[in-house]
């Protein structure tokens, strides 16, 4: 259902994607931020296609959260507002309250392989470039995996094998066990910087389709925390706080509109795996996905994301956000979440995740 002058561009739209930053220009940037300001840039490493995996850092304080962007090359927008963050706080501006109490780690663009293709304006993908004869065991999906490959299914790396069986039982193939090499070179990068720099918190920016909540609202933000149940009870009380934060800064501001993402549980995901190794982890889930929108409404979906950003960064800093109630956050369930042109409740839930939408829902 597209109507004029809707939420959708028009089927007759070209696919263009010039509102956002082509690879070239986001090196360029950050080369730039590095030589003019206090924004320290490092490349992790390159990706399959060669390209480098870029971090960039600000700050001096004690508190690190780490932001990751588009694990999913086709989800962008929360990249370009990375880019002004550090822009900003690169530039001080003013900002010591935020600049001395933390510092803030960025991929800034996790999958550059998933998006080239947008820099000619074609579609970008989801997976990165692993060669269609590049294959490895997968102990989540099944041996013989080749080609491209997500990079937000490979966070497993950082554990053992022992650990996997305990925390993810028959989801992970004892049998295959941990292959020798990480199918995402980017995620593996990711890994490695998070344990150097002992992150406390993880944010891990997504786009998704578009949804509405129980009143038909639009959704726009759907936020997560890890529901992995041997993920530590402090690491997943501020997963919540930070989930509380997000929902104050994007609710009823630019018309934003947030609800929980049903995610699933196991720890080879972003959200779960930082959250089972002890750190605060969580998922945002913007409306935005790039074959879906291309640039459409870019503007609104990149606000939301400087929205969050600034609100999450100011209760860091200030202590604000230690003080919250984890359990704000639980108020999310009872939005509700569903395809923008279908009922409630969700019919293609996966039966896990069903029963604990429900048991969630009918908690409240
Ligand atoms: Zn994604």
């Amino acid at each position: 259902m597209v109507t004029p002058n809707g939420p959708f561009p028009p089927e007759t739209a070209e696919e263009n994607y010039e509102a956002f930053t082509s690879n070239e220009t986001l090196y360029d940037r950050l080369h730039q931020l590095e030589n003019r300001t206090n924004v320290e840039y490092e490349e992790l490493g390159e990706t399959w296609q060669g390209r480098p995996i870029p971090y960039a850092k600000v700050g001096s304080g004690d508190f690190h959260i780490f932001h990751t962007n588009q694990q999913h090359g086709d989800e962008q927008p929360a990249t370009e507002a990375a880019l002004r963050v550090l822009r900003d706080l690169g530039n001080g501006q003013g900002r010591s309250d935020i600049l001395d109490e933390l510092t803030i780690h960025f991929l800034v663009r996790h999958n550059p392989d998933g998006w080239a293709p947008a820099d000619d304006n074609e579609t970008p993908t989801r997976s990165n470039g692993r060669p269609d004869d590049i294959c490895h065991d997968g102990p989540y999906f099944g041996r013989n995996q080749c080609g491209p490959s997500d990079p937000n299914r490979q966070h497993y790396f950082q554990f053992n094998e022992e650990t996997l069986a305990e925390v993810d039982g028959d989801a992970f193939d004892e049998e295959i066990g941990i292959p020798d090499e990480n199918p995402s070179p980017e995620t593996q990068a990711m890994i490695d910087k998070v344990e150097e720099v002992d992150a406390d918190l993880i944010v891990d920016w997504h786009t998704q389709f578009t949804y509405h909540d129980q009143n038909c609202d639009m959704v726009n933000v759907s936020l997560a925390w890890p529901f992995n149940p041997h993920a530590p009870d402090d690491a997943v009380n501020l997963s919540k706080q930070v989930a509380g934060a997000f929902w104050d800064g994007v609710q009823g501001r630019a018309n934003g509109n947030a609800s929980i993402f049903p995610g699933g549980t196991t720890a080879n995901i972003c959200r779960n795996a930082y959250g089972v190794a002890g750190r605060g982890s969580v998922l945002v889930e913007q409306r935005g996905q790039a074959p879906e929108l291309n640039n459409a409404s870019n503007g609104r979906i990149i606000r939301h994301s400087l929205n969050m950003y600034e609100r999450l960064h100011e209760e860091a800093a200030s202590g604000d956000l230690t003080e919250r109630d984890p359990d704000y956050a639980d108020g999310l369930w009872d939005v509700g979440r569903d395809w923008f042109w279908r009922d409630l409740p969700s019919a293609d839930l996966d039966e896990e995740v069903e029963e604990y939408w429900e048991e969630h829902l009918n908690s409240h």
